[in-house]
């Protein structure tokens, strides 16, 4: 059954609006697979890097039970007016809007579960020589063969 993605929109006021301004990636943390691709922040807590942006901007808590979604569709971006404070029906309706058709490659597939931060930080920790292909698969939710051809560049190809 065919459903029609444009009313979900419109039933989240400032979804859909998409930002003239370049996103924010945060640098560090790893994508956890739970939480749909959003990157953390390290440490006891393990907080979500885009809900630590959200606060520090707005100086206050997030509500108990709210959601920050992401205007840009870039679940790695940490910059505060490309968040938006959302109910977990607002969330809902943007995960489903996110997982519709279009362009299918890369992270811009709903299914994806790796974004050019992780897959450069991937490399980078390689590069150092500091990588576990098994316990870094399990963090991200891929194998670690995936990890390996990440690594090998035989996915995510770098556009020279
Ligand atoms: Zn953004």
């Amino acid at each position: 059954m065919a459903r029609d993605l444009t009313i979900h929109k419109a039933k989240v006021p400032g979804l859909g609006f998409k930002p003239q301004s370049a996103c924010i990636e945060s640098p560090i943390g790893w994508a956890n697979r739970r939480a749909g691709g959003h990157v953390t922040l390290p440490g006891p807590a393990r907080r979500k890097a885009h809900r630590v942006a959200w606060e520090d901007h707005h100086q206050r808590p997030i509500p108990a039970g709210m959601f920050i979604l992401h205007r840009c569709d870039n679940p790695p971006c940490i910059r505060a007016d490309h968040l938006l404070l959302g109910t977990a029906r607002d969330n809902a309706v943007d995960r489903m809007l996110k997982n519709r058709g279009g362009d299918r490659s890369g992270e811009k597939n709903g299914r994806a579960k790796l974004t050019w931060a992780i897959v450069r930080d991937v490399r980078a920790q390689a590069k150092a020589g500091k990588v576990n292909r098994m316990k870094m698969g399990r963090e991200l939710g891929v194998t670690a063969t995936a990890i390996l051809k990440i690594i090998k560049g035989e996915t995510w190809q770098e556009q020279a």
